[in-house]
């Protein structure tokens, strides 16, 4: 099948062929016929399957006869970086269309967004929590909204989206159509999507949760505390160009991507706790070549999408198989060939098994050979947190009590100073000591954030 044999645009196949798309991928030859009949769609895809351009598509050609000043199309997605991934993939299949778009999420300015509302956009790429924020304005009414997209449904039920969904869906039109885009079919999402969709057209749904066929999969046991080393000696070694890390928490983030650093591997992080624009900084100089590796929690890691990205490495095991799919879709998109490889500590079995249950095979248990899996190590990667705060109290302990000596040592030639009424002879040094004096509840809880 090719592009067109899809009844698309020419303005569009123009687009499709610029961007080096030779063949639609499955999702695309699926969703693309019956989503251009009006019909409401109900597709298992999971990312890296083309699944964006697969209701983009249909949405471009719809809205081609404009009628301008009004939003037609919302699309919904999980997270910002999803949002501005699905804003420039639009913007690029509508390079000769008049079709254009915005994007509406958190963390940046409103203004520009309610700008977007105003002029009746055409199409608005929402995460739903900002979007509800300008709901309670006048000015954010959808009522000539024609097309309804729900991205990575799925993930939307994780983060606790589901009622946000409920609230959105009051307040646009019920005559619609409804795109329905899930990688998994949990309980919840089969409810949702019956809710909203109308004798869809249902896609995919036996071939769900299965990873992009060049993806080669394999496992490297390694101890926990030697995750670090192990992530160097690959990268060291070659086999790895640039490389997506996950990791499970924040921390562990800012932590490996600290280490990367001082081990003289250009490295940049991205986590929920980073702001908009230093987020949008690492991701754009991961894709530029200028940081051969990006840490991220997946949850942040939601939309990334970076061109022939050869690798990913799970640092941690996902606790949910539906989120090693959706990690590893980031690598050997729409057929291109890719690695992914998954750290595994002995704590981390129970939830490895539970992939391989649902991926239906064992995955290759991989050994570097000449690296050394009983070294001893230095520093653990993350400290826990109680032990951080002790370690911060001792060394304030310490800090005062050596600032006491050095005043205890002083003190002959300063005593008679003292004995002065209002004297304070030791002015600065004291008002340090006298911060630590304020309790090591206030201390330990000051120090304890920037020691993160
Ligand atoms: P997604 O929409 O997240 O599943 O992303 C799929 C990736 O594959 C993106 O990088 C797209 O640019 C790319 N892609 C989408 N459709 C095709 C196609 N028909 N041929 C080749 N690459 C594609």
């Amino acid at each position: 099948m090719l592009f067109a044999d899809l009844k698309l645009h020419p303005s569009l196949l123009s687009a499709i062929k610029e961007l080096g798309y030779t063949r639609p991928t499955p999702i695309q030859v699926d969703a693309i016929p019956p989503a251009l009949e009006g019909r409401d769609l109900l597709a298992c895809a999971a990312t890296g399957s083309g699944k964006t351009a697969a209701f983009m598509l249909p949405i471009l050609q719809r809205l081609m006869p404009l009628s301008r000043g009004k939003t037609r199309a919302l699309v919904l997605a999980p997270t910002r970086e999803l949002a501005a991934q699905i804003l420039e993939d639009l913007q690029s299949l509508a390079v000769h269309s008049p079709v254009n778009g915005a994007s509406v999420f958190g963390g940046v300015g409103m203004g520009p967004q309610e700008h977007a509302f105003r002029s009746g956009v055409d199409v608005i790429i929402a995460t739903p929590g900002r979007l509800l924020d300008h709901f309670k304005q006048p000015y954010a009414k959808l009522d000539a909204l024609e097309v309804l997209v729900l991205d990575e449904a799925d993930r939307m039920l994780d983060m606790g989206f589901l009622p946000d969904i409920r609230r959105i869906l009051r307040q646009i039109p019920s005559k619609r159509q409804t795109l329905f885009f899930s990688a998994t079919m949990p309980p919840p999402i089969a409810v949702l999507a019956r809710e909203m969709l109308k004798s869809p057209a249902t896609i995919n749904l036996e071939r769900q949760s299965r990873p992009a066929a060049g993806i080669t999969q394999a496992i490297y046991p390694v101890a926990q505390e030697l995750k670090s080393a192990l992530l160097v000696e690959l990268l060291n070694r070659g086999d790895m160009k640039e490389v997506l890390v996950f990791t499970r928490t924040k921390h562990r983030t800012n932590r490996l991507a600290e280490y990367l650093v001082k081990q003289g591997i250009a490295a940049e992080r991205i986590h929920g706790n980073r702001s908009q624009t230093q987020r949008t900084a690492a991701l754009a100089g991961f894709k530029a070549g200028k940081f051969r590796v990006l840490v991220a929690t997946d949850i942040a890691a939601r939309g990334i999408d970076v061109e022939d990205l050869g690798h990913v490495v799970n640092f941690d095991v996902p606790q949910v198989p539906a989120d090693y799919i959706h990690r590893i879709g980031r690598t050997g998109r729409a057929e291109a060939v890719g690695d992914a490889f998954t750290f595994v500590s002995r704590e981390e079995e129970g939830d490895l098994n539970a992939i391989e249950k649902v991926l239906g095979k064992r995955l290759p248990r991989v050994t570097v050979p000449d690296f050394d899996y009983h070294a001893r190590v230095e520093a653990k990667l993350e400290v826990p947190l109680a032990e951080r705060i002790a370690a911060i109290r001792a060394k304030k302990a310490s800090d005062r009590s050596r600032g006491q000596a050095k005043r205890g040592a002083a003190a002959p030639a300063g005593r008679g100073a003292v004995a002065r009424p209002g004297g304070r002879p030791s002015g600065p040094s004291r008002s340090g000591s006298g911060g630590g004096r304020r309790g090591p509840g206030g201390g330990s809880g000051g120090q304890g954030g920037s020691a993160r």
